[in-house]
């Protein structure tokens, strides 16, 4: 008896074997310090609880409608509206168990065998695998610390072939913090026009973010009739376990993800989508705290990272990672382990100095290591002072 060809290529995503080898360690009785996690440190705020509750008190506990209930659905049009300025109708919209699901929903509804996708690296984990798994083949663009880790329309235009059907990336992006600015989308914008592909533009991050508000890609009318904008409550309201993402699309995307999710999950869990209907309509201010603290993170980690020896740093501009360039280490060795990889810096650093990390490699660029800031000031301080001392 076999697995299908399929399942046997899937591989968990790194980002949980890293915190599954870090979690080991920790049973083992050693002080671990995990910022491999990509998720907010902070509880899900009460005001989201409390709705929460009552939903279950009003026994929201029937199948929900597939796309998501009407009132989820006007509260995801109004933040469309007010966060991006973009005009969607409610039967544009698809709410899923997560981003994850919706990014799943979005490939399987537009890919065919052989169809090509076009992924700018660094790109968040699961992307490659969930195009493979419609059966679509992954190309990627390479970028560097150089060029913010950001792939320009020239460089996008360049893996186009007759094959390509999509592109995707995130802004801000996990795991490089880099966003995507006005020109640089407008310019895409009008690529993926011209070649009569799809845009998969990964908004997750939207609202942690430390200067200017980001773009979507759907503002521009070139864009807008082939875009699916992907969007969640994970990181913004502190909810990943609650599983609710959802997706504005062109009426044929979104219709056809409703059909795949009436065969899947009958739509996201009840409760949840109720809770989101009073994170959604509740000001963006509200959760303000938790960028501040983002924020404050982020200067800590910046100035602790270029302190030590060997790590290039950018300035992410939005989500909680921070992504320096550690190439300048390879082949060099400590405590008798030589570095020549992004993985074997990871494991060092968590054999040694017992911090998770994510290496470069799972984001397909071997010269970083990513870092997530979703940790206490005490923490983040004491885990880049042991890779310090680990590396001078
Ligand atoms: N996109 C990106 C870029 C992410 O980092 C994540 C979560 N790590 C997701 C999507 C998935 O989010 P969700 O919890 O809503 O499935």
């Amino acid at each position: 008896m076999l697995l299908s060809t399929r399942l046997q290529k899937l591989q968990p995503p790194a980002t949980i074997a890293m915190t599954q080898k870090a979690r080991e360690l920790k049973q083992q009785g050693n002080d671990v310090i995990s910022l491999s996690i990509g998720e907010p440190d902070f509880d899900t705020p009460d005001f989201v609880k409390e709705a929460a509750k009552k939903a279950i008190d009003e026994n929201y506990s029937h199948y929900p409608p597939i796309s998501g209930y009407p009132e989820l659905k006007d509260a995801i049009v109004h933040k469309f509206k007010r966060d991006n300025n973009l005009d969607y109708k409610p039967s544009q919209i698809v709410v899923s168990t997560g981003a994850k699901q919706s990014i799943y929903n979005a490939f399987q509804v537009i890919i065919d065998e052989g169809d090509e996708v076009i992924i700018p690296i660094p790109y968040w984990v699961t992307y490659a695998d969930i195009v493979e798994l419609a059966g679509g083949k992954p190309v990627f663009v390479e970028t560097s610390i150089e060029n913010d880790f950001k792939a320009s329309a020239e460089m996008i235009e360049k893996a186009i072939t007759p094959k390509t059907k999509a592109i995707i990336y995130s802004s801000p992006c996990n795991p490089s913090g880099s966003v995507y600015n006005y020109d640089e989308l407008k310019a895409i914008a009008k690529l993926v026009e011209k070649h009569d592909l799809i845009v998969i533009s990964d908004e997750i991050y939207e609202h942690i973010v430390y200067g200017e508000k980001p773009v979507s890609i759907a503002t521009f009318p070139e864009a807008y009739d082939r875009t699916v904008t992907i969007n969640g409550l994970s990181k913004a309201y502190a909810m990943t376990g609650w599983r609710i993402g959802y997706i504005g699309a062109p009426q044929w995307i979104a219709k056809a993800c409703d059909t795949l999710q009436s065969q899947v999950t009958s739509g996201a869990n009840s409760i949840a989508q109720r809770a989101a209907i009073t994170a959604l309509n509740t000001d963006p201010s509200e959760t303000h705290y938790m960028i501040e603290a983002f924020a404050k993170r982020r200067e800590l980690m910046m100035n602790l990272a270029k302190e030590i020896p060997g790590f290039k740093v950018s300035e992410p501009k939005g989500a909680f990672y921070i992504f320096p360039d550690i190439s300048e280490l390879f082949g060099k060795t400590f405590h008798g382990v030589t570095i020549n990889n992004s993985d074997d810096l990871a494991n060092l650093i968590l054999d040694k100095a017992f911090v998770a990390t994510v290496p470069g490699s799972a984001f397909g660029i071997d010269n970083c290591l990513r870092f997530s800031y979703a940790a206490s000031e005490e923490n983040l301080t004491e885990a880049m002072r042991r890779i310090k001392e680990l590396l001078s």
